[in-house]
């Protein structure tokens, strides 16, 4: 760990305490100079000079409330919302999502380009040139300020240093992109894991803000799970954690590309959900469902409407989903288990198979502790770079930032 000298520490508490005040002002939305060093238990004349230092920013301002008695009226803090924006971007397999935020996280606009337009596939120019077009395109810079640029993609990343360890599927291996933007666009950037950040998002933004403890488990291409334990990331010295889709699920079944057998990615993800559709059409069960155009969405909607081919393969897919869960309940033993994917579509018949599942297959006293419900960042692949952002900004590190590059304007 790294040795701080005491001015040093000085300096961390004074960011530590105006993070907290800033915190206050944000969850109040208004807020007095008198609750809030009763709520922060920081003395007046700290709170006097930490507002003016946030007001000199431009990350609060003061508004008058008028008192209900018809006095004098008595001077709120607010957050300064509009003036501060954000990039934050997926690098996904096949598409790059690029979304600007306000500071408070609100969406403002987003943007989405396929992957395979990218010249000679190389994806980290692309992707810089791609976020220079879309901040030109969409900060009005008289009126916006950049303070952060998010990526999140899935592979293998070290969010200290902001580095792409491996990504197979763009042939990235240790690329520093946090350095790379930060160089271009002379700002603070984060990069992360999708699914990791994503369950950061359902404990900040999400299904899973009422509780410390929660997996996100995503089925997509594949099937991966981010941790959240006591209100944080669950990971380790080298971010590779949670690769709940290698479980083995089935010892006599499929090949999976990890080298084993019967992993639960070999049953439960879209992919492997469209293989055994399509092997059972060609092998002539009737259905609905036709091989051409077979999508997720299709085979959902096919169940829902009683298609048995459809109803059965995701009554398996979800009893073995089920079994994986009871493991993951069996280790971390979260309060709530959320499930993001295309085959939440068929909620109402996959949920309580996975739950029976679940009851048949996990301990029975961590069973009652854990709700199972759909993720609510379905669809929102910037939600996650958000989610990185402001964990920076309400901890400090990105709000000190801000603080000294735009305090003495
Ligand atoms: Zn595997």
């Amino acid at each position: 760990m790294m040795k701080h000298s005491p001015v040093a520490n000085i300096e961390f508490i004074k960011q530590v305490n105006t993070a907290s005040v800033y915190r206050l002002i944000d969850e109040q939305k208004q807020i007095s100079r008198v609750s809030l060093a009763r709520l922060s238990e920081l003395a007046p004349a700290s709170i006097t000079k930490m507002t003016r230092q946030l007001m000199a920013a431009g990350l609060i301002k003061e508004i008058a409330q008028q008192a209900s008695t018809g006095g004098r009226p008595a001077i709120s803090l607010t957050c300064e919302i509009e003036k501060f924006v954000f990039v934050s971007c997926k690098l996904g397999r096949n598409n790059l999502t690029i979304a600007l935020h306000d500071i408070a996280g609100t969406k403002l606009t987003t943007y989405r380009v396929a992957l395979d337009t990218a010249p000679d596939n190389d994806v980290i120019p692309f992707l810089l040139a791609q976020i220079a077009d879309f901040i030109g395109a969409n900060i009005n810079t008289d009126l916006q300020r950049l303070i952060a640029i998010a990526v999140t993609s899935p592979g293998l990343i070290d969010r200290e240093s902001g580095t792409i360890v491996y990504l197979p599927k763009h042939n990235l291996k240790d690329i520093p992109l946090g350095n790379l933007l930060t160089k271009s666009f002379s700002v603070p950037a984060y990069i992360a894991n999708h699914t990791q950040s994503l369950s950061l998002a359902e404990l900040y933004f999400g299904a899973a803000q009422d509780c410390q403890d929660s997996v996100l488990l995503s089925v997509h291409d594949g099937v991966g799970s981010g941790i959240i334990n006591n209100g944080k990331i669950f990971t380790n010295y080298n971010n590779q954690v949670g690769e709940i889709g290698h479980i083995r699920i089935d010892p006599l079944g499929l090949p999976c590309h990890c080298g084993s057998h019967g992993c639960l990615e070999t049953i439960a993800s879209n992919e492997a959900i469209l293989k055994q559709i399509t092997g059972l059409i060609n092998q002539g069960h009737e259905t609905s469902l036709t091989i051409e155009g077979l999508t997720i969405e299709g085979i959902c909607n096919a169940a829902n409407s009683g298609d048995e081919l459809a109803v059965q393969v995701l009554q398996r897919v979800s009893k073995l989903l089920g079994q994986a869960i009871a493991i993951i309940i069996n280790l971390f033993n979260p309060q709530k288990l959320l499930i993001k994917g295309e085959i939440v579509a068929a909620k109402e018949l996959i949920f309580p198979i996975i739950e029976h599942s679940v009851q048949q297959h996990a301990l029975g006293s961590f069973v009652p502790n854990v709700v199972i419900n759909e993720a609510k960042f379905q669809n929102e692949p910037s939600m996650a770079g958000v989610a990185l952002v402001r964990k920076a900004l309400l901890e400090g590190s990105l709000l000190n930032h801000i603080i000294h590059e735009y305090g003495n304007n």
